[in-house]
């Protein structure tokens, strides 16, 4: 996916506080696929437009859940090879533009009747459609076929604090309709999934409404993602302790959502899903990355060997809350968490606008302090460099114990000012090892606001075209 203009709607970090508004208020962003396989659309279209539950799907609903866990850990035992063959060989189509039979057999080394038992499975679920002959030999061209991307639906959605982002993307992961709306994540959990649902039945109604995308989308479900912006217990898909999510405290979000979609839906951290985004896709090369939004608060995201890294306990990355120092500061500031001194208690956007209120700043919201920052402000530019260097000094303990090839930096406090990069930059070079940093990448983000909902797609596809959980999107017999 690349990177698009979009629209200026409230972004995860700002601060602003303001009430759930209608689904529709919101702006729409529009793009069109490039994708090529225009078979029909498969023959179970259970769903009318708007619908939220997918009857075809009813049977299905109660083995979805949290499914992601175990996306990245198929390889091993408790996958029965039925399934894995089958996620094998649609991972072949994912890859490729359109294969014949004979190149499936070529590239998965199967026998005939095996890659004909799989490629009925698929074809019969709509994952993969015919997509015309082979021009390349001669005698009778064999037939193609290619991922049926637009064969169902997924829907995202990117939370903030005080702004979301969702979208309908098709099993590709191509965003194809997006709004923003504006809310406050610490009304909890009922006004606000109550929102995203009606934004996701707003979206599913303007596909099939928008010319271009009605009759090419199958109506189906088959994955749902959200992000919050708070720590996430990835598997049981729920937000432990997050500082700012008032409400949120052990609710399960995950079997929120698959209880209504009856499909599978992941749930991650916001800045996790960032990081994911950012490597995907825009170093789909590197295996290391390390993702920090400096913006209300400060958050990192981890992707190690080309997978978000959660911890135990769903808790790493959390550099907002390591130890900083300032010389000749005696009495550390407290943080949201409850601890006092912290990175972010110093960096972090609210802190900013707190010290810059402290010397009668008008700065209610993060956008004010960034404002004053980009007028030259000399106050706010000078609290924004020593963000900047604080910033540095945790990402330099961070790229010491994992060595990334590519820091990406994020969030409006980041990108509001070229000192804020310049900052991170000296102390992670004084301060990180030679070999860390010989071929380290420090950069801003590319994809902006709309790296988390990359990402979430990212992690959906992943999830439920995993071996694990491939059956889920095959028809039942
Ligand atoms: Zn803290």
């Amino acid at each position: 996916m690349q990177p698009a203009p979009t629209p200026d709607g409230p972004t995860p970090d700002s601060p602003t506080p303001a009430g759930p508004t209608p689904a529709g208020t919101g702006q729409a962003g529009r793009r069109r696929t490039g994708r090529t396989a225009t078979a029909p659309a498969p023959s179970d279209r259970p769903g009318q437009p708007g619908q939220s539950n997918q009857p075809g799907q009813s049977g299905q609903a109660g083995q979805a859940g949290q499914a992601g866990a175990s996306a990245g850990s198929d390889s091993g035992s408790g996958v029965d090879s039925g399934r894995q063959g089958i996620a094998d060989v649609l991972a072949l189509f994912r890859r490729n533009a359109a294969l014949t039979r004979a190149e499936v057999m070529n590239q998965s080394g199967l026998a005939r009747s095996t890659v004909t038992q799989r490629l009925a499975a698929l074809l019969d679920s709509g994952l993969i459609a015919p997509a015309g002959e082979s021009a390349s030999t001669g005698g009778r061209r064999p037939e193609q076929f290619a991922f049926h991307a637009r064969g169902g639906m997924l829907l995202v959605c990117d939370t903030g604090a005080s702004g979301l982002r969702a979208a309908v993307c098709d099993l590709s992961g191509e965003v194809l309709l997006e709004r923003t709306a504006a809310i406050n994540i610490a009304d909890g959990p009922g006004p606000v999934l109550d929102l995203v649902g009606r934004i996701f039945a707003d979206l599913r109604r303007e596909v099939f409404a928008t010319p271009e995308l009605a009759g090419q989308v199958g109506p189906r479900v088959c994955g749902v993602a959200m992000s919050v912006p708070g720590p996430v217990e990835f598997d049981a898909g729920r937000a432990v302790s997050p500082p700012i999510m008032t409400g949120w405290d052990g609710f399960g979000i995950g079997d929120h959502l698959s209880e209504r979609y009856g499909c599978p839906v992941v749930v991650d951290n916001d800045v996790n899903v960032m990081a994911l985004g950012e490597q995907r896709a825009c170093f789909p090369e590197v295996e290391h990355l390390l993702m920090v939004k400096a913006g209300t608060g400060v958050g990192s995201g981890i992707v190690n060997e080309g997978r978000i890294l959660r911890g135990a306990d769903g808790a790493a990355g959390d550099i907002g809350h390591l130890p900083a120092s300032v010389p000749g500061d005696t009495d550390p500031p407290a943080c949201r968490c409850g601890n006092i001194g912290c990175v972010e208690a110093y960096a972090g956007g609210w802190a900013l606008a707190r010290d810059l209120a402290a010397q009668g700043f008008d700065v209610p919201t993060v956008d004010h302090v960034v404002a004053l920052v980009r007028a030259g402000e000399p106050a706010a530019v000078q609290l924004a460099r020593q963000a900047g260097r604080l910033l540095g000094e945790a990402i330099a303990g961070a790229v010491s114990l994992l060595n990334p090839s590519v820091v990406v930096l994020g969030g409006q406090l980041a990108t509001a000012d070229e000192q804020v990069l310049a900052g991170v930059r000296e102390r992670v070079y004084q301060r990180s090892l030679p070999l860390a940093t010989r071929n380290l990448t420090i950069t801003r983000t590319r994809l902006g606001p709309r790296g988390g909902l990359t990402g979430l797609a990212h992690l959906l596809t992943d999830t439920i075209f995993a071996p694990s959980q491939i059956h889920l999107m095959l028809t039942p017999h």
